[in-house]
């Protein structure tokens, strides 16, 4: 494994990690795999390599479909974050931050592996080829290994971040170093059978509501596959927020639609987006809409049902403008 990739950053929050007695590891709001994963994984490494240590993890939000991995813990208000290292993951912006007060710790590390638009922090160490930022403490952890210690409870959590954003290994950021990590957990132990169980089998419900979305489903002239997911349809299958969001994951094999939109409708009557494709990139069409991340997974918001047919449309130019000057997608 390639240790020496940014290893004058990797030194340095080692060195930081160190230094301080109390450290609190925050993520973005609306807690996917990776975030749950990397904050609490490199929370388990803290503990078990440096017990004297304080180390919280920032949970002021949680996921239901996470819950299996029992990771909640008290909000660390009272802290005294002046005196502590504030180590934020997965967060491309602050503003994305669960915790509001992150900013007011004495020093602040970023640790990412999306696009760096917004950048923050001290120390910032970005890898935006890495398929998730579990990989990154993974490959954190390997690096210092006479130091941090590795246990299956912290292999579990990072190989659970690792399977989830890289979409079971399949999104083009997996690399042969991703799946050699991703070994390297694995052979501390971690229960598979349990956890693919956990992520990925569906009460009877939600199939219901999959062929009811597989009706609606829509593709425009170029290929550009999409649904909307509205209040109602939520209420009628009793879907949870996530449950309801994870639609976009429906259209993800479709021949000749390189673009895949989701459009759910968040309860304060705001219409969020998920964007997804393979070949082609769609960080800079999020942009358009207050939203951004990776090249082929980011995020938006959109306000009215005009302004979800003009993403709809953009999607459909770019996706015209790619097939006309591209070969060999599928
Ligand atoms: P989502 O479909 O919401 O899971 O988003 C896909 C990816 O884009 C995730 O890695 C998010 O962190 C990122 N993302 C979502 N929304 C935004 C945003 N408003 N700004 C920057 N990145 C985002």
């Amino acid at each position: 494994m390639n240790t020496e990739r940014n290893i004058e950053t990797k030194k340095a929050i080692l060195e930081k990690i160190k230094e301080y007695e109390t450290i609190v590891i925050a993520r973005h709001e609306r807690p996917d795999g990776d975030a749950i994963g990397s904050s609490h994984g490199l929370a388990r490494i803290l503990r078990i390599s440096f017990p004297e240590k304080h180390i919280y993890v920032s949970d002021q939000d949680s996921s239901e479909y996470l819950a299996f991995l029992n990771t909640e813990e008290a909000d660390p208000k009272g802290i005294g974050l002046e005196n502590a290292l504030a180590i934020v993951v997965d967060t491309a912006g602050l503003d994305r931050c669960a915790n509001k007060e992150i900013g007011k710790a004495r020093e602040l590390i970023k640790i990412d592996h999306h696009i760096d638009v917004t950048p923050y922090g001290g120390i910032s160490w970005i890898e935006d080829e890495r398929s998730s930022v579990c990989e990154m403490i993974a490959a954190f952890q390997y690096t210092f290994r006479d130091i941090l210690k590795l246990d299956t409870r912290a292999a579990t959590l990072l190989y659970a971040g690792m399977v989830t954003d890289s979409g079971r290994f399949r999104y083009s950021e997996t690399s042969g170093e991703t799946l050699r990590l991703a070994g390297y957990l694995l052979d501390m132990g971690v229960d598979t059978q349990t956890l693919y169980a956990n992520l990925y089998l569906e009460e009877f419900d939600f199939f219901k509501f999959q062929s009811h979305v597989f009706g609606k489903m829509k593709i425009t002239e170029n290929g550009v596959a999409y649904l909307y997911v509205d209040n109602a349809m939520q209420q009628q299958f009793h879907l949870s927020r996530e449950q309801a969001s994870s639609s976009v994951d429906f259209m993800n094999k479709i021949k000749g639609s390189l673009i895949w939109l989701a459009f759910i409708d968040n309860p304060d009557g705001s219409i969020r987006v998920r964007l997804r494709s393979r070949f082609i990139t769609v960080d800079k069409l999020a942009n358009n809409y207050g939203g951004g991340g990776h090249a082929n997974a980011s995020g938006a918001t959109v306000h009215s049902l005009q302004e979800m047919q003009k993403l709809v449309d953009e999607a459909d130019s770019l996706l015209k403008k790619y097939k006309t000057e591209n070969e060999g997608w599928l």
